[in-house]
C-alpha cells in the first residue's frame, strides 16, 4: 500500500483516498493550474495507523460510551481520544514514507527543510462526497521532518474534535467509517491573497468576484480584515467595480514553527489597492479556466508570491440563488444539511452571508441582509444587529442579550451553539431557524425578509378584553411604535441599557466628565419616545441594570472591573446605590418628563434583595424632587429568591407594585447562569421552586393591595401565563411578538375561572 500520493497522482474522483481537499488539489494540478506542490498522506494510512497501533477499538469503545448531547462529556471524550492518538507511536514504515515524501518535496521546492502547510481532509467510506469541511485542523508554516510527522498526527487527532464527533453523530456517520487524509503542501509566503468566485456568489451572474488583502489568505478567509473587492465582467474581462478598503491587519509567517502572526499593515499599504490591473486579469483568466475545467461555478482561494499566482483551493459554489442554481437550492432544501444547533431564541428563518464579529471594531462589515455571528452580543453591537437578517451566538441561553434584543427587533436568532464562530466560514451562506435553534448549510427557499422594528403588524388584532392587563416589554425606544401597535395595555418593562448606548459613552463617564446634563438629555429623548407612544397607558421604567461585562466596550468602560460571574456581580440597584449619580440622573430625567405631563411613567428597581435597597432608592428619588408612591408609582422587580422570601418586609417599606423578573429569578433559584449554554438545558422558568416563589409573592401582595406583574421571558410563555393568571397576577408583560397569544391565553383562563366560580356557587 502507498501511504502517500503526489498531487500529480490524484484527481477529483479520488476523494475516498485523499479527501475532498486533497482530491481537488490533485485535479487542479493535473489540469495544469499552478498549485503549490505537495502530497497527500492518504485516508488509508490513517486507518493503518489506528489499527496497527491497536488504538482503534479503544477509540470506538470510548465513543460508544459517550452521550454527545452532554457537552462536558463530549469534550472529555474528545480530549481523551486526541491524547491517545497523539501519544501513539507512528509505525516506522509510515514514518519513513512521510519523511521521504517531505524530503522529496523539499528537493522540488529547492529548499532544505522547506515550510509546508499541513491540512486535514476528511472523507467517509461509501459516502466520499460527504462534507466535513472546517471541522478538522490546518497548520501553517511547519518545517522539518519531525514536525511534519507531529502535525500529520495532530490532523489525525483533529478527526475527534468535539464538533466533528457531534456532527457525525447528528448525521449518522459511523465514526469507524470516517477517515482522514492529510495534505502536505509547500507553504506559499503570500504577499497578497484572497478568494475568488467564478460567478456572482448569490445571483449567479456572469461576473467574477475577487476579494484580496495583504499577506496570507487567512485574513480574508477568517474575516479578520475587510478585503478589497473587485468585480470583473466575465466576458470582456474588464473591471466593472472595485472597492478599496482600509486593511489594517495582515497575517504573516512567524519564524516559530506552526504559527502565523497578525501584524499591522505598513502605513503606505493600508489604503492601497492590493491587486494590480494585470493581477486582476491574470486571476480572472485563471478563474475562467477553473470554471470551465469543472464545468461548474467555483469558489477558490488564491495567493500571490513574487508575481506568481497560486491556486490553493477550489470547490463548487453552493450558494447560488439564480435560475440555473435552483437545482442546488432545491437539493439543499431537501437535504437540509445541519451545520450546528443551539437554542431557538427569536423565531423565524433567515438566510444570508456569515459575518463573524470577533471585535466590536469589525461591526461595520455587517451589511443589510448578513448573518451576524459572534461569541456573545454586547449592547454596543445593537446597530449592527439591526442591519443583520439573523443572529447566531456561541454562548448564551434564551434570556441572554442576543435573545432579548433579537426578539424585540424581530430578527431570527439562535444562541448557545458553542461553536458557530469556529465552524462557519466568513461569507458562507447559511440559513438559521430561530424556532428550532438549527443552522443549515446554504440558502433554504422558505426564508423570508426580516421584519423591521418600525413595521406595523399587517392586520390589527381584533380587541380581546381581559381583566388581567397584557403589557409589552420594550428595550429599544425605536421599537416602541411596533410594541404599541400590539394594543398592549402599557409597558411592563422599559429597559434602560440600550438608551445609554446611543451615545457610545459609559454613563459613569458623563458623570466623571461633569456632563450629567448630557446624560439626562439622552435619557429624556429616549424615554419620551416610549411614554409618548403609549400615553396615557403606564410605562414602568426600569433603572439601569448593566452587568459589568456588557458596557466594557463603551467609551469610559475600559476600567469596568473584571468579574468572574457578572450575573452575580455589580449590577442593578446594588451598583446604582454605589454610584448614585447615575441613578440621580435617571430620576431627574423622569422628573423632567413628569413636569411635561408624562405622568404615565412608573419606576421599577432591579435586582433588589433587601428592603434597605428599596428605602435608599426612594430616598434618592425624593432628593431629586420625585414623590414615590404619591405622585409616581414606585416598585421593585422580584428577581432574587431573597426578595420573594421577605416580600412582606418590602411591602412594609412601601411600594406600589412588584414585577417578576423570571430571567434572573430562575437563574438565582436554580443556580443556573442564564448566559451559560452548558447549563441552558436545565434552565426552566416553570420549575416548581420558581413557581412557588412567584405564587407566594402574588398571594401576599394581593392581600396588601400591591400590584403584581411579570416581565421576564416566562411572561411570554403560555403555560406559565396560565398558572400566573390562575394565581391572581394583575398584569403580564410579554415580548412584542407574543402579546397577541398571551392575550388569548389570558382571556381563555379568565373565562375558565369565571365559569368554575359560577359552577361552584351553583353547587353551594
Ligand atoms: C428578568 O430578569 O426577568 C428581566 C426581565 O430582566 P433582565 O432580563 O433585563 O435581567
Ligand atoms: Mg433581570
Amino acid at each position: 500500500m502507498k501511504y502517500v500520493k503526489l498531487f500529480e497522482e490524484l484527481n477529483k474522483e479520488d476523494v475516498a483516498i485523499a479527501g475532498g481537499k486533497g482530491a481537488n488539489l490533485g485535479e487542479l494540478t493535473q489540469a495544469g493550474i499552478s498549485v503549490p506542490p505537495g502530497f497527500v498522506v492518504t485516508a488509508a494510512t490513517y486507518d493503518k495507523f489506528i489499527r496497527k497501533t491497536g488504538i482503534f477499538d479503544e477509540i470506538m469503545d470510548i465513543l460508544n460510551a459517550t452521550d454527545v448531547n452532554k457537552t462536558k462529556e463530549l469534550q472529555e471524550t474528545s480530549a481523551k481520544i486526541k491524547k491517545i492518538i497523539l501519544d501513539s507511536y507512528m509505525p516506522d514504515d509510515i514514518r519513513t514514507t512521510i519523511i521521504e515524501a517531505y524530503n522529496a518535496l523539499c528537493g522540488r521546492i529547492g529548499k532544505e527543510n522547506a515550510f509546508v502547510a499541513i491540512r486535514s481532509s476528511a472523507t467517509a467510506e461509501d459516502l466520499p462526497e460527504a462534507s466535513f469541511a472546517g471541522q478538522q485542523d490546518t497548520f501553517l508554516n511547519i518545517r522539518g521532518p519531525e514536525d511534519v510527522l507531529i502535525y500529520v498526527q495532530k490532523c489525525w487527532a483533529s478527526l475527534f474534535e468535539s464538533r466533528a464527533i457531534f456532527y457525525r453523530e447528528e448525521h449518522n456517520f459511523e465514526h469507524s467509517k470516517v477517515y482522514i487524509a492529510v495534505v502536505v503542501q509547500e507553504m506559499v509566503n503570500a504577499e497578497k491573497a484572497g478568494v475568488m468566485f467564478t460567478v456572482h456568489p448569490s445571483t449567479g451572474e456572469e461576473k467574477i468576484l475577487i476579494e484580496a488583502a495583504w499577506g496570507l489568505g487567512e485574513a480574508v478567509v477568517s474575516g479578520t480584515v475587510t478585503p478589497d473587492t473587485y468585480w470583473v465582467d466575465k466576458k470582456t474581462e474588464k473591471l466593472i467595480e472595485s472597492v478599496i478598503s482600509e486593511k489594517n491587519i495582515m497575517f504573516k509567517k512567524d519564524p516559530t514553527v506552526g504559527k502565523t502572526i497578525k501584524v499591522g499593515v505598513p502605513e503606505d499599504l493600508i489604503n492601497k489597492q492590493v491587486l494590480t490591473d494585470d493581477e486582476i486579469v491574470a486571476l480572472t483568466k485563471l478563474g475562467k479556466r477553473i470554471h470551465d475545467h469543472y464545468g461548474f461555478p467555483q469558489d477558490t482561494e488564491w495567493a500571490i508570491e513574487e508575481g506568481t499566482v497560486y491556486m490553493l483551493q477550489s470547490r463548487p459554489v453552493t450558494t447560488l440563488n439564480m435560475d440555473n442554481g435552483a437545482e442546488i437550492e432545491e437539493e439543499l432544501e431537501e437535504e437540509r444539511i445541519i451545520i450546528t444547533k443551539g437554542l431557538g431564541a427569536s423565531p423565524g428563518m433567515a438566510s444570508g452571508a456569515v459575518k463573524i464579529i470577533r471585535d466590536t471594531d469589525e461591526l461595520d462589515k455587517i451589511l443589510e441582509g448578513d448573518i451576524l455571528v459572534t461569541v456573545m452580543t454586547t449592547p454596543d453591537m445593537v446597530p449592527a444587529m439591526k442591519r443583520a437578517d439573523g443572529i447566531i451566538t456561541d454562548e448564551g441561553g434564551v434570556t441572554c442579550h442576543a435573545a432579548i434584543v433579537s426578539r424585540e427587533l424581530g430578527i431570527p436568532c439562535v444562541v448557545g451553539t458553542g461553536d458557530a464562530t469556529k465552524i462557519f466560514k466568513e461569507n458562507e451562506i447559511i440559513t438559521l431557524d430561530g424556532d428550532k435553534g438549527i443552522v443549515y448549510k446554504g440558502k433554504i427557499a422558505e426564508t423570508e425578509k426580516k421584519k423591521t422594528t418600525e413595521e406595523q403588524p399587517a392586520m390589527a388584532q381584533a380587541p380581546i378584553l381581559t381583566v388581567t392587563e397584557v403589557k409589552v416589554n420594550v428595550s429599544m425606544p425605536e421599537a416602541a411604535k411596533k410594541a404599541a401597535a400590539t394594543g398592549a395595555d402599557g409597558v411592563g418593562l422599559l429597559r434602560t441599557e440600550h438608551m445609554m448606548l446611543t451615545s457610545g459613552v459609559h454613563p459613569k463617564k458623563f458623570i466623571s466628565d461633569g456632563k450629567e446634563d448630557e446624560l439626562i438629555k439622552i435619557l429624556v429623548e429616549n424615554i419620551l419616545k416610549v411614554v409618548d407612544e403609549f400615553y396615557p397607558k403606564p410605562v414602568w421604567y426600569r433603572t439601569l441594570d448593566a452587568p459589568t461585562d456588557e458596557f466594557k466596550s463603551l467609551k469610559g468602560g475600559e476600567d469596568e472591573p473584571y468579574e468572574h460571574n457578572p450575573m452575580l456581580g455589580w449590577r442593578g440597584i446594588r451598583r446604582e446605590l454605589d454610584e448614585p449619580e447615575i441613578l440621580k440622573a435617571e430620576f431627574k430625567a423622569i422628573k423632567k418628563l413628569h413636569e411635561q405631563g408624562y405622568t404615565n411613567i412608573g419606576i421599577m428597581i432591579p435586582l433588589v434583595q433587601h428592603p434597605d435597597e428599596l428605602r435608599k432608592a426612594k430616598q434618592i428619588a425624593e432628593e431629586v424632587g420625585l414623590k414615590p408612591q404619591k405622585t409616581i408609582e414606585f416598585g421593585i422587580m422580584v428577581e432574587t429568591p431573597g426578595a420573594a422570601l421577605v416580600i412582606e418586609d418590602f411591602i412594609a417599606e412601601g411600594l406600589d407594585f412588584v414585577s417578576f423578573g423570571t430571567n434572573d429569578l430562575t437563574q438565582y433559584t436554580l443556580a443556573i447562569d442564564r448566559n451559560n449554554e452548558n447549563v441552558a438545558g436545565l434552565y426552566t422558568e416553570g420549575h416548581p421552586a420558581v413557581l412557588k416563589l412567584i405564587d407566594r409573592v402574588i398571594r401576599i401582595c394581593n392581600k396588601h393591595g400591591v400590584k403584581t406583574s411579570i416581565c421576564g421571558q416566562a411572561g411570554s410563555m403560555p403555560k406559565i401565563v396560565e398558572k400566573l393568571v390562575e394565581a391572581g397576577i394583575e398584569s403580564v408583560s410579554a415580548n412584542t411578538d407574543a402579546v397577541a397569544t398571551v392575550r388569548e391565553v389570558v382571556a381563555r383562563v379568565e373565562k375558565k375561572l369565571v365559569l368554575e366560580a359560577a359552577r361552584k356557587r351553583l353547587q353551594e
